[in-house]
């Protein structure tokens, strides 16, 4: 496993009851992926301020443009119950490297938990810890132009 300075290492066994679950949720939305291009699952599983969980898979598209990552999806299933705040996210994908959310991910993910808890979870179970402000530092907010709009 690849790690940077700021991303912690643990082991599945230390973790609380409540972030195992959801990599549990991650790991059986993983099998659900539809990737008949890369071949390469994800699944991802988001906890709400509610304590609720949503799950998403990356779902590939023949026009590879359309694919939507697993976080993503997982988000969207959030929003549509209602839910306006996420913790935590765990990502697991069929890789023995941790799979951090790509540029977009981290956006999304960041409109509705700056600050939440990521965990990244190999296939072999490895996991690392790290906040999502950690890998998103200087996030796209809208404050920027909701600023503007009250300027103009
Ligand atoms: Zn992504």
């Amino acid at each position: 496993m690849t790690q940077a300075g700021s991303i912690r290492t643990i082991t599945l066994d230390s973790l609380d009851p409540s972030a195992l679950e959801l990599v549990r949720h991650a790991q059986r939305a993983r099998a659900n992926a539809y990737a008949p291009y890369s071949r390469f699952r994800v699944g991802a599983a988001v906890r709400t301020a509610s304590g609720d969980v949503y799950v998403g898979c990356n779902v590939e598209n023949g026009s590879f443009g359309a694919t939507v990552c697993a976080e993503r999806n997982a988000v969207g299933a959030a929003i549509a119950a209602g839910e306006r705040e996420i913790t935590t996210v765990a990502v697991t994908a069929t890789a023995d490297e941790i799979c951090p959310p790509c540029g977009i991910c981290r956006q999304v993910l960041s409109e509705f938990g700056p600050e939440m808890r990521v965990l990244l979870v190999t296939e072999s179970e490895e996991i690392a810890e790290v906040s999502l402000s950690t890998l998103l530092p200087v996030r796209f907010r809208s404050e920027i132009f909701l600023h503007k709009e009250k300027e103009g």
